[in-house]
């Protein structure tokens, strides 16, 4: 047998160690995940009615083109139906892009360092890899232009950035956008969107209706709470979304998923209060950041980048001993630098407890 020749060499994904593995190995009973970037409120309690009210239907397949819930969301934002794609995950809508636009030869530009999916996904489907260094943590727009070619289809912008947690504004985007030949699809990741307290976020659907080429992805896993239901979903142009619509699979969201998204968006009060915690919790571990002399990016979604100025894997297995799973990875290429999600105000003071002690048993890098 021949596998795809860019295929042999990609890694199997590794899931980070489950809360049972870290309690079983380390004899503790309570752990805190602080490294999946979760809803540590949950999900809005409207969730569970409407997944109870599906339990009936389990034998049937779900509506594959999710009738009901594009249109609550259509109208939620002020779309049009045809405009909305949905995936199982938004990993799924960037697997989708990928599969529907690139081919072996095109290539695709990204920032270095930013959510790994789209390098990923792309080196699948045999495209050349463009990849534009952050500077300070923050995409550089400029020299992701600079990088387009007649050869680019597609320029992916993380917004807010995972793993670093910065933003670029409206009118960074805008500019951006008005620059880009029109041949290159744009895609804004705005998984974190819905936490964003500023008044410069991206007005993405501005953009969207200037910007035929400009696609924004979007996920319940974050502020809605439902990470285990996979869904997401992208907003576009009608005849991108209709181009990856071609690629879908039949009956690609459940319709638990499907049912607790409808839920989800009924619920503006549940999102309004996790966005103003969640808030709160970046003001708070800015401050005991700087009141420890560590430097942590801004940050704009619901984690925090902050560089420990010692080797971070040390940091991490200081942190798991003391019950808290944070996340490091070498990928990053930040060897110094942790990902923490904003969790509960409970879970953010005890945190800074533990970091505390973390940070005393590890000797600084001297730079
Ligand atoms: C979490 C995340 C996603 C994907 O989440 P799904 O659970 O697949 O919807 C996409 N992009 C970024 C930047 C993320 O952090």
């Amino acid at each position: 047998m021949q596998p795809k020749q860019n295929v042999v060499h990609l890694p199997v994904y590794k899931p980070g160690k489950s809360t049972a593995d870290v309690k079983r190995e380390l004899g503790l009973t309570e752990i805190t995940k602080l490294s999946s970037n979760e809803n540590p409120y949950g999900y809005s309690p409207k969730v569970k009615e409407a997944i109870a009210a599906e339990m009936d239907s389990i034998s049937l397949y779900p509506d594959g083109a999710a009738v009901e819930l594009t249109k609550v969301l259509a109208d939620k934002l002020g779309v049009e139906t045809n405009q909305v794609i949905f995936g199982m995950g938004s990993d799924e809508i960037i697997l989708m892009i990928a599969r529907a636009f690139l081919v072996p030869g095109d290539e695709t530009i990204m920032a270095t360092t930013t959510f790994p999916q789209y390098k990923h996904n792309a080196e699948i489907e045999g495209a050349t890899i463009i990849e534009v260094p952050l500077i300070d943590g923050k995409h550089d727009l400029d020299g992701m232009l600079q990088a387009i070619t007649d050869k680019t289809k597609i320029v992916w912008i993380c917004n807010p950035n995972n793993p670093t947690g910065t933003m670029v504004t409206h009118d960074e985007v805008e500019a951006f956008l008005k620059a880009a030949p029109s041949h290159v699809l744009v895609v804004l990741d705005e998984a974190y969107c819905e936490y964003n307290v500023t008044d410069v976020y991206p007005r993405t659907f501005e953009l969207l209706a200037a910007y035929k080429n400009a696609i924004s992805l979007r996920t319940f896993s974050k502020i809605y709470g439902l990470a285990s239901l996979r869904i997401g979903y992208a907003i576009g142009d009608p005849e991108v979304v209709h181009t990856i619509n071609q690629v879908r699979e039949p009956f690609n969201t459940t319709r638990f998923a499907q049912a607790a998204a409808i839920a989800s968006l009924n619920d503006d009060e549940f999102i309004a209060d996790c966005r103003e915690k969640n808030a709160a919790g970046i003001v708070y571990l800015q401050g005991e950041f700087a009141r420890l002399g560590l430097k942590a990016y801004p940050a704009f979604g619901n984690f925090i980048m902050v560089d420990v100025e010692r080797p971070a894997v040390d940091v991490f297995q200081g942190m798991l001993k003391r019950g808290f799973i944070i996340r490091q990875d070498p990928e990053w290429k930040m060897p110094t630098c942790i990902r923490i999600t904003i969790g509960s105000k409970e879970q953010n003071e005890k945190l800074i407890g533990a970091l505390e002690a973390a940070l005393a048993d590890v000797a600084l890098i001297t730079k």
